[in-house]
C-alpha cells in the first residue's frame, strides 16, 4: 500500500496590481483593454473560467455595441465573425407578424460570445493586461472602510490599488447600496442547426405567454440559430422548461421539425434596474451586469457592459494619475447615468406599451413604409 504523503498546504499565491478586476466578460475585457490603451500598466483580470468559454447569451450587439467596439479599436476583427442583421421579423401580442428594416445605421450584428469575449481578452493581453484563469474571487479585502484587493476560492491573495467588479448577474462583491434585492428577467435558450429563418433578420415574439418579455431567433452562422424566451417571474411560480417548450410548440414547431438541436437549453437570469444605483466605494468600481446596467425590456448587457467598462477606466486612469479618487468616481457614476437613464426610462414606457394593443394597432396599421420604418426605429432606439 502506497504511503500517504504527508500534508502540505500549498504555496499562497499573492499578487499585486493597480487595478484588478474580477471577471471577464464584455465589460471586464472592455475595462482592461481600455486600461491598456491609456497607458495603465499592472492591470490583472481575472475569471472563474479558462477561455475561450460560453456564456448563455443571445449574443446580440445592437448599433450602441458596435459603436463601443470600434472606440475599443476591435471592430475589424470582431466583424469578421460576426453576422450581419439588416431587419426584424416582429410578432406581436395579438399574433400579427411584421418585417422591419430601419436602415443601414441601425444594423446590428451576432457575434457568439465565446469569439466576443475571447477577442477582446487578447486585445486587452496584448495591452500587457496579466489575465489568471480558473481564479474564482470570493471575498473583498478591506482596509479602514477601502477595498484592498480580493481573495480567491485557491487562496491566491491579490493587493490592488483598485478593485473593478464585474462578475455579472450573479456577483455579489458589489456595493452595499447595489446589493439590495436585484429584479431579475428569467431567461432559458437553445441553439439548432437548420431551422428555415431569414438569414440576416433577427425575430422578437411578443407572446402574451410572455409580456411584457419576448422570445427570440437569433442567427448565429448561415446554418445555426440561438432561440429563446425572456419572461418576469417574481414568485419562481413558472417552470421555465415547460414554458419554453410551450412557445416552441406554438412559434417554432414546423421549423424545428426537420432541425437537429445543438447541446442542451442553458438557462440563466439577467439582472436589471431602471434607474443607475450606487456604482463605486472607496477603491471599488462596478461594471456591467454586476452594477445592473442591462436593458429591462430587451435585456441587452453587452453594450451597455462594455460601455461601462470603458468609462470605469477613464476615471480609474484619472486617479491614477494624481486626481481625487471620490470625484474621479463621482464622475463615473454620473457618465453612466448619462449614458443609460433615458432608455432605461425609455424601457419602463416600453414595457407599459407592451400591455396595450399598440403593437398590434401598429402592424394592422398596415404595410405603410412610413410606419414600419416608424416602429423599426422605436425597437432599436429602447
Ligand atoms: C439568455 C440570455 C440571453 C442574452 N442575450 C443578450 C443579447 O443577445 N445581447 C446582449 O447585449 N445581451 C444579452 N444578454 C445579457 C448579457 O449576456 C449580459 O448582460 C452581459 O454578458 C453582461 O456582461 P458582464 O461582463 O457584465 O457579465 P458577464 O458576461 O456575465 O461576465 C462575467 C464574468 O465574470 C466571471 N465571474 C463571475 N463571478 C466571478 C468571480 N467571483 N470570480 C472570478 N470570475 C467571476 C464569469 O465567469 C464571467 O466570465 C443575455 C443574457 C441571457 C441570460
Amino acid at each position: 500500500m502506497d504511503q500517504l504523503a504527508p500534508a502540505v498546504a500549498p504555496p499562497i499565491r499573492q499578487l499585486e496590481a493597480d487595478v484588478a478586476i474580477i471577471g471577464a466578460g464584455p465589460a471586464g475585457t472592455a475595462t482592461a483593454l481600455r486600461l491598456g490603451q491609456l497607458g495603465v500598466r499592472k492591470v490583472l483580470l481575472v475569471d472563474r473560467h479558462d477561455f475561450p468559454r460560453d456564456k448563455t447569451c443571445g449574443s446580440g450587439i445592437s448599433p450602441k455595441g458596435i459603436a463601443v467596439l470600434r472606440e475599443l479599436g476591435v471592430w475589424p476583427e470582431v466583424e469578421r465573425h460576426a453576422l450581419w442583421i439588416r431587419g426584424l421579423r416582429l410578432v406581436t401580442p395579438g399574433d400579427r407578424e411584421v418585417y422591419l428594416s430601419a436602415g443601414r445605421e441601425l444594423d446590428a450584428v451576432i457575434c457568439p460570445r465565446r469569439v466576443l469575449d475571447h477577442l477582446l481578452l487578447q486585445r486587452a493581453q496584448s495591452l500587457g493586461v496579466t489575465f489568471i484563469p480558473d481564479c474564482t474571487a470570493v471575498r473583498l479585502v478591506e482596509d479602514q472602510g477601502r477595498v484592498v484587493g480580493f481573495e480567491a476560492r485557491d487562496g491566491t491573495r491579490v493587493k490592488a490599488r483598485y478593485t473593478v467588479v464585474a462578475g455579472g448577474a450573479h456577483c455579489t462583491l458589489t456595493t452595499k447600496e447595489a446589493a439590495r434585492p436585484k429584479r431579475m428577467i428569467q431567461a432559458i435558450m437553445g441553439w439548432w442547426e437548420n431551422v428555415p429563418h431569414r438569414g440576416d433578420h433577427v425575430e422578437m415574439i411578443f407572446d402574451k405567454m410572455l409580456t411584457p418579455l419576448y422570445g427570440w431567433l437569433f442567427p448565429e452562422s448561415p446554418t445555426r440559430v440561438n432561440i429563446g424566451i425572456t419572461y418576469e417571474d417574481p414568485a419562481r411560480e413558472q417552470r421555465a422548461r415547460q414554458l419554453f417548450q410551450r412557445f416552441l410548440d406554438k412559434h417554432f414547431a414546423e421549423r424545428l421539425a426537420g432541425a437537429r438541436q445543438l447541446g442542451k437549453w442553458q438557462g440563466h437570469p439577467i439582472v436589471y434596474d431602471y434607474n443607475v444605483g450606487q456604482l463605486s466605494s472607496p477603491g471599488r468600481i462596478v461594471v456591467g451586469e454586476a452594477g445592473r446596467l442591462t436593458h429591462p425590456a430587451t435585456a441587452e448587457g453587452i453594450a451597455q457592459g462594455m460601455r461601462s467598462g470603458l468609462l470605469a477606466a477613464s476615471a480609474l486612469q484619472q486617479v491614477l494619475t494624481g486626481h481625487h479618487e471620490r470625484l474621479a468616481f463621482a464622475g463615473y457614476e454620473w457618465r453612466c447615468k448619462q449614458a443609460f437613464a433615458a432608455s432605461f426610462a425609455g424601457a419602463a414606457a416600453f414595457r407599459r406599451l407592451v400591455r396595450t394593443p399598440a403593437l398590434d394597432w401598429l402592424v394592422a396599421a398596415g404595410e405603410r413604409p412610413a410606419l414600419k420604418q416608424l416602429a423599426a426605429r422605436v425597437l432599436a432606439w429602447i
